[in-house]
This record gives C-alpha cells, structure tokens and sequence, in this order.
C-alpha cells in the first residue's frame, strides 16, 4: 500500500428541512402511505408550471454560508435528462453550470476539505421492487422534495477521513436545522469517487464512483476496500476503467454497476420555465445573521470556557440539544465537568435503551441540577443519586419529592450506621478473617454488605472508615 496514495472526493445529498416540496406544494413527510403526496407538477404532468420553495432556497443559503462557500449573486436551474421510472418528466431540475455557491470548505483535524460546488435540485421518486412479483412500483412521494448537493474536491486522502467530514458536516447540518441528516430515511445520501496513484504524482488515477452506501461507517469499509482493490490492480499491471460501482453491504464489497458516464449524456440546458435566483448582500446579511454558532466553535468554547477535556467537549457538542442541555444545567449549577459526567454517562444510557431523545427527557435540565445539588448538600450519595435519576425518567417525578417520599436521604446518625456495621460483621465471619490474614478484596465485599443493608443511604466513604474502625479494633 505504501507506495500508492489514495484520491477521494465525496457528492453528499441532503434533503432538506421544508413542509412543502422543492416546486410545488405537496408535502415531503416522510412514510406517509405512496403516491398520497403528489400533485401534477411533481408528477410530471405535461403543461405544469413548478414554482420554486422560498424556504429550500433560504436554508440552501445558510447551508452554504456556514460551510464558508461563496455565494453566487447570480445562479439558474438546469435540466438533467435522463430516463428512468422514478422520474416522471424525465429530467431532473437542478443547477449545473450556475450553482447557488462555491469554493467552501470544512476543518477536518485542522485540515480544509474543500467543497466545490453547493447546488440546489429536486429528489427523484422511489422504486419498490416487491420481492414475490416480477414487478415494480413507483412511489412519487419523494419526487421534488427539495436537496442540495455538495461535492468535494479530490482533497480526502483516506477512508476514516472522509468519515470525518461527514460527520462533520452532518453535524453542521444538524445545527442550523436545515436536514434531519436522518441516513435511515434517506435524508442524508452519499457518493464517493475514489482513485489511486503512486506518491509525488501530481495527475490523477482512473476514478470509480462509489454508491449505495447507507451509513459513515460504510462510507469508510467501501472506501478501504475500493482503494485495495484498486492497487492491486495496478500492481498486477492490469488497466483501470472509469465507471460506478455499488457498495454491498452484506459481501462487504464494491461490485460494478456501469462503466463510465459523461456530462454530455444528460443534455442539460437552463431551465426555461424557472427565473435565476439572484440575491443581494442585504439578503446574504440577513441569512447570515441567522447562522449561529457552528458545532466547531461550540466545542473550542466548551474546552476553554468550561475546561472539559477535548472528549467530553466533543460528545457534548455533537448535538445542538445535547450542548444546549448541557449549558442550561451549568448555568445553574455550575460544575461544568461533574454536569458532563452524569450527561455523558447515566443519562445517555437512560436515552439510548429507550430511544428518547435528549429533548424530551423527562429528567429535565433542572431535574438533573436538583439531583447533583443534593449529592453535593450531603442529602443524598452517589449510589442513591443513579437510582433517583432513573426514577426520576421512569415517572418524570421531580427528583426531591422522590427522595422524600421514598425515604433516600442520606443516613448520618452514627449510631445507626454503628449499629448496621457491627452486623455485618457478625453476618460474616469469613470475610473478616480474610480481611485479617490479609486479603484486601474482603473489605470490597462487606462495604458491599453494609451498602445493601442501608440501601445505598450511607456514603461509601463513611462505610469504609467505619469498618475499618471495627476491622483494625
Ligand atoms: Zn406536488
């Protein structure tokens, strides 16, 4: 491998975030039962006129201005033909040699990715290829639901970071609000071209475009095993042929789909029956002004104002909800790095083994505060304080009433603990004369015994120096 380096741009299609579709007003929900969400412009019924979405264009604009792209004051649509059953006109409106913006980029491990081209088109149907008939279906709902594309150029150099940059983007993505990047639904597509040359070239090799890759990770796996692929080739002497290949994710392989296909195949022109999207710097301004923090800066903010390590501020900045969670809670309590523990920690378990979503949790930014504030007034220990949260977002109670009514608090008086330990003790004979002849591990076991007995009420700390009083008498 060492002798060849590989060559990777990336075409990303994000559908973005509008109720309507691309050129008319049907809706782009998503699931909804097929064919229930067209109307004869996105079906392409002859004499229809499309009128184009205010919205798509205005989150395309804040797509590409927080991706540092150069804003065309000038950019059309272009028809792409071509024939297939999901594409009713048989064109595609999109923009080719006029796109809404160029030249951006994105940092990945301080290194620019630059972006090429970001342009606004509609999304083609879907077919639904029924696995007992010899037949097919068309389903139009998806058909206009408004994209952008954005492509790279040839500047990713492995597999791992072009998975960097889509996640990345993707959180860029998520943070303005302008797609649910939801790869499972289709929002979020991605196409890689790969090629391969020998270190200090400065041409390019033969490229392969690669597609039906339904996640990151697939993205990478596709990538590794294309560019081994390729240089094996090469070193076997074999010639490389331009053309598209498929992912398949089950054989974990990358199988030729078809050989090469040029611009010229699909005839673009200017889309007659749209005018040319021309803004001014008032409007640029303006969409600006909208755009907000970036998930990058979020997190150098995190790790300078808040002193969190480079990890925690980058799982607590991966998502907007998760960040903001996290700061209202610090703007009560303060304690930034305990706050990203219980975050990180018990609550996202809590999150993932229900499939709830950070914004609805019913433990609640002021929920969680209470629940810190009372381990930290002594009201509660660290063991209880995990039951207490997972009470507390089984039954959405607050989490005080939960220690009052179900008796928690924190036991304090001396003479119960006293009481409690003496009776492990005597429970447990064994263990106290392996912790006398000198094993360790027994102490670990009867603070366990004495945690069980006084429910967790006791702070482990106390529990330990209390026995090792009576051990050591
Ligand atoms: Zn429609």
């Amino acid at each position: 491998m060492e002798e060849y380096e590989l060559v990777i741009g990336l075409e990303v299609h994000v559908e973005l975030l509008t109720e309507s579709k691309m050129f008319c007003g049907c809706s782009t929900r998503f699931g909804a039962s097929p064919n229930s969400q067209t109307c004869p412009v996105c079906a392409g019924f002859p004499g229809t006129l499309p009128v184009i979405n205010k919205k798509a264009v205005e989150l395309a604009l804040k797509a590409a201005i927080a991706l540092n792209c150069k804003i065309s004051s000038y950019s059309r649509f272009a028809r792409k033909h071509y024939f297939y059953p999901d594409l009713p006109k048989n064109y595609q409106i999109s923009q080719y040699e006029e796109p809404l913006a160029t030249e951006g980029g994105i940092l990945v491990d301080s290194r620019n990715i630059r972006i090429k081209r970001l342009h606004l088109e509609e999304d083609a149907g879907k077919l639904i290829h029924p696995e007992d008939g010899n037949f097919s279906l068309v389903d139009l709902n998806r058909s206009s639901v408004p994209l952008i594309e954005i492509v790279t150029e040839p500047d990713i150099k492995s597999p791992s970071e072009a998975e960097k940059f889509l996640t990345n983007l993707k959180r860029v993505l998520e943070y303005l609000e302008v797609s649910d990047c939801n790869m499972e639904e289709g929002s979020l597509r991605c196409d890689a071209n790969i090629s391969v040359r020998r270190y200090g070239d400065k041409g390019f090799g033969v490229k392969e475009e690669i597609k039906n890759m339904n996640s990151f990770r697939a993205v990478r796996k596709a990538l590794e095993y294309e560019g081994r692929r390729q240089i094996d080739c090469l070193k076997r002497g074999e010639m490389l042929r331009q053309g598209t290949r498929l992912w398949n994710d089950t054989l974990q392989i990358t199988e030729e789909m078809r050989k090469k296909e040029e611009a010229q195949d699909y005839r673009y022109f200017p889309e007659p029956d749209l005018p040319p999207l021309v803004f001014d710097n008032r409007m640029i301004k303006e969409i600006s002004s909208q755009v907000g923090e970036l998930p990058l800066q979020r997190k150098e903010r995190f790790i300078k104002g808040y002193l969190l390590s480079e990890y925690d501020a980058d799982v607590l900045t991966s998502k907007k909800d998760i960040a903001d969670y996290f700061e209202r809670c610090v703007e009560k309590a303060g304690r930034p790095k305990i706050v990203a523990n219980w975050i990180m920690g018990d609550l996202t378990a809590l999150l993932k083994s229900t499939k709830t979503d950070i914004r609805n949790s019913p433990v609640t930014p002021e929920y969680l505060v209470q629940i810190i504030s009372m381990i930290e007034q002594g009201n509660i220990t660290g063991v209880v304080a995990k039951i207490v949260l997972q009470e507390c977002f089984n039954t959405g109670m607050p989490p005080e009433k939960i220690v009052s009514e179900r008796g928690l608090s924190q036991i304090e008086d001396e003479e119960a603990i006293n009481s409690v330990v003496k009776e492990v003790i005597s429970e447990s004979p064994d263990a106290v004369n392996d912790y006398k002849s000198g094993r360790e591990q027994a102490l670990s076991f009867l603070i366990g015994q004495t945690m069980r007995k006084t429910k967790g009420k006791v702070s482990p700390n106390i529990v330990k120096n209390k026995l090792l009083e009576y051990l050591n008498k």
